[in-house]
């Protein structure tokens, strides 16, 4: 595996590979991401991971400065799995000039997520935007895990990139339920388990939520007895009708945020 820190290094060596698949990532490098180096080298001719976690989407420094770094770790994962390239920027490589703030994530950029954490998603297209520039991918693969992230992502490239498929890939979990995330390595043996009975009564309920036979605040306050600290959000939405065009067939996902302590976990099941 080639390792770059130099942005004009590794423009200059890819510049030939037409068939490149792209996996973007913050690093702490677990399972649902190895699904998504997995999936592009099995379509790929070569695989390129980005690690690179993006400042400029964290509202709190705190959580920035939490967030887990385990490179080494990460380098020996990547190297195992014979992934191609991995590019580790600098913010000064990726913001030469400072964030892009005529980004514009649209109505559903504004809701769940984009709601309780302004900027979020537009922080997060531009960074995209930005390694795409540098990249130029035929493929870019995101994990459902942030299924609206992926939605918003995927809509801005239709719209901007038509050469570039973005490759959906289905939340990996633990036998638990939990789905993995780097964030998991925050919680303590106790949060995990309260973590893994939210997910499993969200799993049993959602068919009760979809025929309306059990309300939203039920539900909420069975969260919040679970051990739950806040819940941002939860909704019940129709994956096919979050971004226009719409497709016809009904998906119904639970989308949630929500606090363990002060680690905010989101999932859609
Ligand atoms: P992150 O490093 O958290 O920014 O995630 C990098 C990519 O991995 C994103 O496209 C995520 O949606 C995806 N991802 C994170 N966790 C999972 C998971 N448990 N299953 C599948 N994909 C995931």
């Amino acid at each position: 595996m080639k390792i770059f820190l130099s942005k004009n290094k590794l423009i200059k060596f890819i510049q030939n590979e037409k068939d490149l698949g792209f996996v973007p990532t913050m690093g702490a490098i677990h399972r649902g991401h190895i699904s998504l180096f997995k999936r592009s080298i099995s379509q790929s001719k070569k695989t390129i991971v980005s690690i690179f976690i993006n400042k400029q989407q964290f509202n709190r420094k705190s959580d920035f400065k939490k967030y887990p770094r385990v490179l080494k770790k990460d380098i020996s994962v990547l190297k195992r799995l014979k992934v191609d390239y991995l590019y580790i920027p600098s913010n000064d490589q990726i913001y030469p000039r400072g964030p892009n703030k005529r980004i514009n994530v649209g109505v559903f950029g504004k809701k769940l997520c984009g709601k309780f954490r302004p900027g979020y998603f537009e922080a997060v297209v531009d960074v995209i935007d930005r390694f795409i520039k540098i990249i130029n991918p035929k493929r870019i693969y995101l994990g459902e895990k942030d299924m609206q992230q992926l939605k918003i992502i995927e809509h801005f490239i239709k719209k901007n990139y038509n050469n570039i498929k973005v490759i959906g890939c289905k939340t990996v979990r633990a036998r638990n339920g939990i789905a993995y995330s780097s964030r998991n390595s925050l919680l303590s043996v106790a949060e995990k388990k309260i973590a893994s009975k939210i997910y499993n009564f969200l799993d049993n309920k959602k068919n009760h939520l979809i025929d309306k036979k059990i309300s939203f605040n039920d539900v909420k306050n069975k969260i919040f007895k679970l051990g739950a600290g806040k819940i941002d959000y939860i909704d019940l939405l129709d994956v096919n009708k979050l971004i226009k065009p719409y497709r016809q067939n009904i998906k119904y996902r639970i989308f949630i945020a929500y606090y363990l302590r002060t680690t905010r976990l989101i999932d859609n099941i």
